[in-house]
């Protein structure tokens, strides 16, 4: 038995959360986390001022009481709601679809109106039975909103044509016929006031941590320090990719600071015409209503992702499903080693899932 209760592999949410309880719990932990910092795919940097998500655009938002109290326990959240818009050639239209899009589309102003618009938009088509994802999303919700909308979108985000996509990535395409923007239909939703480090932080203060320390690179020797490991990182990986890797999508990002106060009036602004290359641009300080004289923002580039690249989504098809299963297996007979979160489990899980399921875990593993 070594100094430490619990090496926990991984500074994210997964990793901090359980640090946090076990601490409570009067458990020793020490923290180790490859990159430079704490926080993982959270992890913002200030610049100018403002908090910039480097590893994406992060919005909390939960139904789940119990986890809204326990984050506000580390942090007051502010009141942004998640309203994106689309810019389709220079036309800009709400998100999600909703009253707003439809009236912008079709000059119509009840949602009696625009129901009988996309009901005869998809008789028209007249698609019985959808053979790719162009078919099956003019069968939801009809040409127009499908081409300037979805078309470009999806194609970049995939790296395909919508007519050689499988219809089964989109199986229902949400309409809202009420003039509601909010693109999240949760009760709680926010952005954590100082960003998202703070609560990172004050979950991992007065616990031991290591950065900048891969734990491949001194397993043994890192292992020897505690009883258990709670690892965070590729599980793949962890078994040295025996069974073969797992698969995930990537994403390019890039920041340009502007000496401009204001660039795009909004956080979130889709791209979702085909030409653009990138399909976002995110203006950070718009997150926590930024009154900086100048403005930082990113272009995000879906990409594929190959061994080396930061594994961004995980690909839940059938093979990389029964790839997971296999190292799953593995892991699942471990009585030294906890797997969590992201990458440990294979699974996309939001902020607010990612943290209920350290709780759980750490509840299984602490009484
Ligand atoms: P991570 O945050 O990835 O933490 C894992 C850590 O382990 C990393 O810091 C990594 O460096 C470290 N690590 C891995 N391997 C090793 C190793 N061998 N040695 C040492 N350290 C290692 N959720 C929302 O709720 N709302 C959103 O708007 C939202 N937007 C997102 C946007 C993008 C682009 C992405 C990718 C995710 C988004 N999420 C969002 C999900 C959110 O990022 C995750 O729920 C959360 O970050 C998962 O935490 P984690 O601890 O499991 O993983």
């Amino acid at each position: 038995s070594g100094k430490y209760d619990y090496l926990i592999v991984g500074a994210g949410l997964f990793g901090a959360t359980f640090a946090f309880e076990a601490k409570k719990q009067g458990k020793k932990c020490l923290v180790i986390d490859r990159r430079g910092h704490i926080g993982g795919n959270v992890y913002c940097e200030e610049v100018e001022g403002i908090n910039v998500h480097k590893y994406g655009a992060h919005i909390f938002h939960t139904n789940n009481k119990e986890i809204w109290d326990y984050v506000n326990q580390f942090v007051e959240f502010n009141r942004y709601t998640n309203s994106p818009v689309a810019n389709y050639n220079g036309e800009i239209y709400n998100l999600p679809f909703n009253m707003n899009t439809f009236n912008k589309l079709w000059g119509v102003v009840t949602p009696q109106e625009a129901k009988e618009k996309i009901e005869a938009q998809k008789a028209e088509a007249g698609i019985e039975k959808p053979q790719n994802l162009e078919e099956q999303a003019i069968s939801l919700v009809g040409t127009d909103i499908y081409e300037k909308l979805i078309k470009g979108y999806t194609e970049k985000q995939w790296g395909r044509k919508a007519t050689e996509l499988p219809a089964f990535i989109i199986k229902r395409l949400p309409v809202r016929f009420t003039y509601d923007n909010n693109y999240f239909n949760d009760k709680y939703q926010g952005i954590p006031i100082g960003g998202y480090n703070v609560i990172v932080e004050k979950m991992l203060e007065g616990i031991d941590i290591r950065l900048n320390t891969d734990f491949f690179a001194k397993k043994d020797e890192l292992e020897a320090l505690a009883d258990k490991t709670v690892f965070t990182g590729m599980i793949d990986e962890y078994y040295e990719y025996k069974f073969g890797k797992l698969e995930y999508r990537s994403l390019k990002f890039e920041q340009e600071q502007m000496d401009t106060s204001n660039y795009q009036g909004n956080a979130v602004v889709n791209y979702t015409d085909r030409e653009t290359p990138y399909t976002r641009i995110i203006e950070h300080k718009h997150f926590e209503f930024g009154t900086q004289d100048k403005t930082v923002i990113t272009k995000e580039y879906p990409s594929e992702w190959s061994p080396g690249d930061e594994p961004y989504y995980p690909i839940n098809d059938d093979k990389n499903t029964q790839l997971y299963k296999q190292y799953k297996e593995l892991a699942d007979k471990e009585d030294k080693v906890i797997f969590g979160g992201r990458l440990g489990t294979y699974k996309y899980y939001d902020m607010h899932q990612v943290i209920a399921a350290a709780l759980t875990a750490a509840e299984k593993e602490l009484t």
